[in-house]
């Protein structure tokens, strides 16, 4: 459903009668059924992770004999390996491979890349496991995220795009298509297969070819989709992978021959990147930051409520763009919601990646924590109060408890900064008007949450949230049909969709 240029969806599925029990019995009843249902952890036996990689250039892998930058397992701080660190050298190549293969692979019958895409797709079910396991091993995320989410979300983006590469006739009619040419992705290290699939779909659908650089934390199954390509037969230099950190994400920045830039990340990178390009002629879409209110009327469904406020923050350690980090709780039902929240977040289980049981994984890498932590002390020295279940944290690794902070005002750093960790900052409202009105004092516009029993009220709503996204009771759903984005510092151009093709072709008479 649309409204104006928002995407608002709302829960598709019906949902089971226990996820609606008014009482609190349905969670009591969940407890000691999760506790009997421990099993072994993933096993990694699937995966094999070379000592050291090269770079993916003209649809060769160099061979990684400068590899120097560690890739570490951050529940366990163990090193995985090494990967190189992609110097403005190296990006040269990568760029000519690529401009050498789009004058094949625009003129490729459509119908012809669509194969090729479709294949993409479907070796990446076929080979889900292993990077389910992967993306687990190296991110810290949870098992049951990566398999259920994160991988069967990344194939069916390429499903998606695959069949738009015959239709672009049909998507733009009567103006003539062409591919933009080169294009440069910077990727984050969250949800790092899924940006992969939502940057690499669309521009292959449309002709183009890639330079892409996965994050400096997360490169292993970028890599492994290196190994994809060649599989699939596609055509050497249709897509490039170069490793490495900032400095590799200048250089593809500042290369003069890349057409367009795809950056997701940092509101402060995606500022420096639109500088670095303003004034010339190459594209740029920025996906930057977000601070979204999840916000909580008094007639919602409250248990169904409590989920999706547990899923919104809690999801991938809040390390989500779009995670519903500002809770809005209409006064009347602020005590029994909280009540029941915290008593579902001491259900949450913290630990091993690899548990099928495990709710909150390892944060991302030792520099995030630090950011959380920093914001953590921020929040308790500006007079919020914390609330953290009781829950042993592992000796060795990255971790952080689910916390909640109450008593926040809308002019504490925790209200307004974008903490990308499990840290939900709790705020009232009295009237929808209110409501709306503090979920819109934020430098950010990505998404936003609405549960109420009222459909005329989701409407009202959606209207007036200045977010991309409007989740009307769920949260975090995402389809590749549906375009995601942002307002103000959460950056601008849609990704996924029919909108998610825009930036990627080049429209005439
Ligand atoms: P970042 O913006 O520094 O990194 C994102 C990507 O950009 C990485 O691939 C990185 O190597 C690359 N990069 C870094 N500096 C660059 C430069 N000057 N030019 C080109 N590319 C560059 O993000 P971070 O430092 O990992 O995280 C900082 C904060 O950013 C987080 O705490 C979070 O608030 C936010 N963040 C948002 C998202 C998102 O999905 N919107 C993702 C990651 C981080
Ligand atoms: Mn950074």
């Amino acid at each position: 459903m649309s409204v104006g240029d928002k995407t608002v969806r709302s829960l598709d599925m019906p949902v089971s009668p226990e996820a609606v029990d008014a009482s609190s019995t349905a969670l009591e009843r969940a407890a000691p059924f999760r506790m009997e249902y421990a099993s072994a952890p993933e096993s990694t036996s699937i995966i094999s992770i070379a000592p050291q990689y090269g770079l993916f250039i003209n649809g060769v892998m160099t061979d990684g004999a400068s590899a120097r930058r560690p890739v570490v397992n951050p529940a366990t701080e163990e090193v995985l390996c090494h990967t190189t660190d992609a110097t403005s050298a190296d990006v040269e190549k990568a760029v000519a491979a690529a401009e050498s293969a789009f004058g094949k692979w625009r003129r490729l019958a459509p119908s012809e890349r669509a194969k090729y895409i479709f294949r993409l797709a479907r070796i990446l079910q076929e080979r889900s496991r292993e990077f389910a396991v992967l993306e687990t091993v190296n991110g810290g995320k949870p098992i049951r995220e990566s398999r259920d989410v994160d991988i069967p979300l990344s194939a069916a983006h390429f499903f998606y795009y695959a069949g738009w590469a015959d239709k672009l006739e049909w998507a733009f009619p009567n103006r003539r298509v062409e591919p933009v040419g080169v294009v440069g992705q910077i990727i984050p290290w969250n949800f790092p297969l899924m940006m992969l699939a939502w940057k690499i779909a669309p521009a292959l659908a449309a002709g183009n070819t890639v330079v892409l650089k996965p994050a400096e934390t997360t490169p292993l199954t970028a890599l492994l989709f290196a190994e994809v390509c060649q599989q699939a037969g596609l055509p050497d230099g249709v897509v490039n992978i170069l490793t490495g950190a900032g400095g590799t994400g200048r250089a593809i920045v500042e290369h003069p021959e890349i057409r367009k830039i795809a950056f997701t990340g940092s509101t402060e990178v995606g500022k420096g990147i639109a500088r670095a390009l303003a004034g010339s002629d190459r594209r740029l879409t920025l996906e930057l930051g977000g601070k979204a209110a999840n916000i909580v009327f008094a007639d919602a469904p409250l248990d169904q409520a409590v989920e999706g406020v547990i899923n919104g923050i809690y999801f991938n350690q809040g390390h989500v763009c779009c995670a519903g980090s500002r809770l809005l709780l209409q006064e009347s039902v602020a005590e029994n919601f909280l009540g029941r929240l915290r008593r579902r977040m001491e259900m949450l289980r913290v630990g091993d990646p690899l548990d099928k049981n495990t709710d909150v994984g390892a944060i991302n890498s030792k520099v995030q924590l630090e950011r959380i932590e920093e914001l953590v002390e921020a929040g308790k020295a500006e007079g919020a109060e914390l609330f953290q279940p009781v829950c042993p944290l592992p000796g060795k690794g990255y971790w952080f408890a689910p916390s909640l902070f109450t008593g926040v005002s809308t002019s504490h750093r925790i209200a307004r900064e974008e903490i990308f960790g499990p840290v939900l900052s709790v705020l009232t409202f009295r009237t929808p008007a209110d409501a709306v009105a503090k979920a819109n004092n934020t430098a950010y516009g990505l998404s936003a949450g609405v549960w109420t029993d009222k459909g005329s009220r989701v409407l009202w709503m959606a209207q007036r949230l200045r977010a991309g996204v409007v989740w009307a009771n769920t949260y975090n759903k995402f389809d590749p049909a549906s375009p995601f984005g942002g307002y103000r510092e959460s950056g601008y151009g849609r990704e996924g969709g029919w909108h998610g093709l825009l930036p990627y072709v080049e429209l005439s008479d």
